[in-house]
C-alpha cells in the first residue's frame, strides 16, 4: 500500500508541476506583451512629514493590470521580469510616467513636490542607466532634484566600489538617493558613509511592532539617530496606526509613509484627495 500510495504521489507531484510550469509559461507570455498592451500601471502612495498631514511626496509602485487576473502586485511579477531581462524597458516606462504624472498634476494645480521611483538589481546594473534617466528627465520637464531613486541595500553591497561609481553618476543629473527598507540588509555603516545618499526608509518589520515592542521601539530610535548624524533624512513605511505615528513623531523622524495616512492609489484619485 504504501508503494501504490507512493506512486500516486508522485503522480499527484508530477501534475501539479506541469500545472506551475504551464501556469509559468503562460505568465512569461503575458508578461512580454503587457509593456505594449500598456497594461501596466502605476499607483501612488502618498508621503507626509511626521505631522501625518504635510505632504513631501510620493511612492510610484507598479501593478499589472491582467485582462483575465485582474490588478496583480509586483511581488508577483517583478521576480518573473527579473528573470526575462524585461525589467530594464519596463524599468524606464516606470520612471518615464511617474515623471510624467509629477507634471500632469502640476498642470491640475496639484503640486506633489517629488515622485520616488524603486530601482531593481538589473536596472542598477546597467551601464546606461545614467543616461537612460538623463534622458527621461529631459523630455518630461521635471526639476532633477524632484525624483528620487529608492534602492536597497541588497543592490549596493554587491559590489560597492561598482556601486559607488553608478551612484555619483546619478547623483550627479540631480536626483535624490533613498535606501529601502533600511534594517533588513547588511550594510557596513562604512560603506553608508561613503555613498551618496540622501534618506534612510526604516523597513516596515521595525514599525509593526512600535511603540511596545522594546526591541523594535530600540531599533527605530537608533536608525533615525544614525540617519541624523550622518546628516541623512529619515522617512518610516508601513505606518498603520495612530500609536506608530505618535511614536515616531515623538522620536524624531522626518517623514511617513502607510496605510494610516493613505494607501497606494491610481493617480486620479491621489489628486481627489489631496485637491
Ligand atoms: P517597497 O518599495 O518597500 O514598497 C512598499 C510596499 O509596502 C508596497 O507594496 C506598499 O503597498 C506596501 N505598504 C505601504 N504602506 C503599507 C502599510 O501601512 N502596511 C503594509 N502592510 N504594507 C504597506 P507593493 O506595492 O506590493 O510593492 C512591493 C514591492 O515591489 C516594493 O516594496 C518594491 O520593492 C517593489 N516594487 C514596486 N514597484 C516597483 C517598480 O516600479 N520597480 C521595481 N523594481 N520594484 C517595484
Ligand atoms: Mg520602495
Ligand atoms: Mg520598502
Ligand atoms: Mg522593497
Amino acid at each position: 500500500h504504501a508503494k501504490e500510495r507512493g506512486k500516486n504521489n508522485f503522480q499527484f507531484y508530477q501534475a501539479e508541476m506541469n500545472a506551475s510550469a504551464l501556469e509559468r509559461l503562460e505568465l512569461e507570455s503575458d508578461l512580454r506583451h503587457a509593456l505594449e498592451q500598456r497594461q501596466f500601471v502605476l499607483h501612488y502612495q502618498p508621503q507626509f512629514l511626521a505631522d501625518g498631514h504635510t505632504l513631501t511626496g510620493v511612492e510610484a509602485l507598479l501593478r499589472w493590470q491582467h485582462p483575465r487576473r485582474g490588478l496583480v502586485p509586483p511581488g508577483a511579477f517583478i521576480p518573473a521580469l527579473e528573470e526575462l531581462g524585461l525589467v530594464v524597458d519596463v524599468g524606464d516606462w516606470v520612471l518615464a510616467e511617474a515623471c510624467r504624472q509629477l507634471m500632469a498634476w502640476e498642470g491640475e494645480g496639484l503640486h506633489v513636490p517629488k515622485v520616488s521611483v524603486n530601482l531593481s538589481a538589473r536596472q542598477f546594473a546597467d551601464g546606461r542607466l545614467a543616461q537612460r534617466i538623463s534622458a527621461i528627465l529631459a523630455s518630461s520637464g521635471i526639476a532633477p532634484n524632484r525624483l528620487e531613486l529608492e534602492l536597497t541595500e541588497s543592490i549596493l553591497m554587491q559590489d560597492v566600489a561598482e556601486a559607488m561609481r553608478i551612484l555619483d553618476s546619478l547623483k550627479q543629473l540631480g536626483p535624490s538617493i533613498a535606501i529601502d527598507d533600511f534594517g533588513t540588509g547588511y550594510s557596513s555603516l562604512n560603506y553608508l558613509k561613503q555613498f551618496p545618499i540622501d534618506v534612510l526608509k526604516i523597513d516596515r518589520s521595525f514599525v509593526d511592532g512600535l511603540p511596545e515592542g522594546e526591541q523594535d521601539a530600540q531599533i527605530a530610535r537608533a536608525i533615525i539617530a544614525m540617519a541624523h548624524s550622518l546628516r541623512l533624512s529619515v522617512i518610516a513605511e508601513g505606518v498603520e496606526t495612530q500609536a506608530q505615528l505618535d511614536f515616531l513623531q515623538a522620536h524624531g523622524c522626518d517623514e511617513v509613509q502607510g496605510f494610516l495616512l493613505g494607501r497606494p492609489m491610481a493617480a486620479d484619485r491621489l489628486a481627489e484627495r489631496e485637491a
